[in-house]
């Protein structure tokens, strides 16, 4: 199976991406934890990225399209895509992919969500560099203020999550990527599920939409 799972920063794509690979046994790749990776070790890749991701800006899509290719390469099995593609060459460059390597997309999956909504969500958004562990302050905070409840790391806040990068980022995603949605809907493999609910509801929810394809 072959899921693209779309939505605007902050509308739970990690979270639910985590929910649907654990368990339909899928291979997670997120292209914004691609970057973080690369940045954190300050590879070539992580310097070339670095002060687009910290600014809220997108990579050209030349150096992620390259790097979903090679990673999606290594991928035995099913994979779910979470941050890709973020523009309509991102979108036509897999589609090309997909036709060179027999492949398709099963799902389009968009987690739809308000603005308001997203900014009070990233601004309470931490979590574990360790084990990846996301919290919320507001909706789910950390039994000890600072500390992962999982693997008992220190948590920290994205530099992309303040105020003003995420609104930059909502207005990236309302010009590049919210068309992406017409794009797969024309194909027919499009569903929408409401990603302003619970993380549980949200997560009942994508699971009985993949269940559905699945069966
Ligand atoms: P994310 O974790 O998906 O919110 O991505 C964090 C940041 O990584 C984005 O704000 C962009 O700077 C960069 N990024 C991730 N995926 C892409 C993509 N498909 N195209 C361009 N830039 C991306």
């Amino acid at each position: 199976m072959r899921i693209v799972l779309l939505g605007c920063p902050g509308a739970g794509k990690g979270t639910q991406a985590k929910v649907l690979c654990a368990r339909f046994g899928l291979t997670h790749v997120s292209t914004g934890d691609l970057f973080r990776t690369e940045m954190a070790k300050a590879s070539p890749l992580g310097k070339r990225v670095g002060d687009y991701v910290k600014k809220g800006m997108l990579v050209p899509d030349d150096v992620v399209v390259e790097l979903v290719a090679a990673t999606l390469d290594a991928v035995p099995g099913g994979w779910l895509l979470d941050g890709f593609p973020r523009t309509l060459a991102q979108a036509q460059a897999l589609d090309k992919y997909l036709v060179s390597n027999g492949g398709k997309i099963d799902l389009v999956l968009s987690l739809a969500m308000r603005e308001e909504a997203v900014v009070a969500r990233l601004a309470g958004r931490w979590s574990c560099p360790a084990c990846g562990e996301v919290f919320n302050l507001q909706s789910r905070p950390p039994q000890q203020a600072g500390v992962c409840d999982k693997c008992g790391g220190k948590l920290l806040q994205r530099e992309d999550d303040t105020e003003a990068t995420v609104r930059r980022r909502l207005m990236v995603y309302e010009d590049l990527t919210r068309p992406l949605a017409a794009y797969y809907r024309s194909e027919g493999n499009f569903q929408e599920v409401d990603g302003g609910q619970s993380p549980e509801d949200v997560a009942r929810a994508v699971t009985a939409v993949v269940d559905g394809v699945h069966a």
